[in-house]
């Protein structure tokens, strides 16, 4: 068996990571999505346990104390974190685990483990990408001001990933997140066995 490993990708809110996963999970074998848990409303279309676990302010502080959390971070005014068992099990029995999760929470998994691949999803330009996030029509004019801000501070922090992949034309991003995650599955630390058997009668 391979050993699993974690696959972090951020970048801004409106770049297209959902997408990108979306395509990757259904084509990539071995990847389980890392579902968060996050303060933050629900948005119409979001589905409890599949998109996010949503929970009060006062349930998300109990399980920072009771060290449920791999990873979390305050982001956009709303706490947003990992959960620490579902992601050990997973790499344990093997599997990619993938995190969409921000630069915070990626610079303190970075500290903590030897076990992670980093990729930033940046968009072509920050006009595009408040074209996208004004199309999603989900967030009010308040949020968006609040996620242009976030996402200038984030590109700062490209230097500190892995991979960057620009997501200009989507199929070329998806294309280039799979060579990446391929390239990674055959990256020999990662085989746990080398030893070749040998068959006798040749
Ligand atoms: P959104 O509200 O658009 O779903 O997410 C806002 C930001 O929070 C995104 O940058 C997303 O990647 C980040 N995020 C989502 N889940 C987590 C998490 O578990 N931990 C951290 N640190 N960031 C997260």
């Amino acid at each position: 068996m391979k050993k699993g490993f974690l696959l972090v990708i951020s970048g801004p809110s409106g770049v297209g990571k959902g997408t990108v996963l979306h395509d990757l999970m259904n084509t990539q074998t071995n990847l389980v999505y890392s579902v968060s848990a996050t303060t933050r409303k629900k948005r119409d279309g979001e589905i409890e346990g599949v998109s996010y676990f949503y929970i009060s302010h006062e349930e998300f502080e109990k399980m920072i104390e009771e060290d449920k959390f791999l990873e979390y971070a305050h982001v956009h005014n709303n706490y947003y974190g990992t959960p620490k068992d579902f992601v050990e099990n997973k790499i344990n029995e093997g599997k990619i685990v993938i995190l969409e999760i921000d630069v915070q929470g990626a610079i303190n998994i970075k500290k903590n483990t030897d076990n992670g691949v980093f990729i930033f999803l940046a968009p072509p330009s920050l006009t595009e990408l408040k074209n996208r996030i004004v199309g999603r029509g989900t967030e009010t004019d308040e949020d968006i001001k609040i996620r242009m801000h976030n996402a200038r501070k984030e590109l700062e922090y490209i230097k500190d990933y892995d991979y960057l992949v620009v997501n200009d034309h989507l199929n070329t991003a998806i294309t280039s997140v799979n060579e990446i995650i391929n390239a990674e599955k055959h990256k020999v630390f990662r085989e746990e066995n080398l030893d070749f058997k040998e068959n006798d009668n040749e």
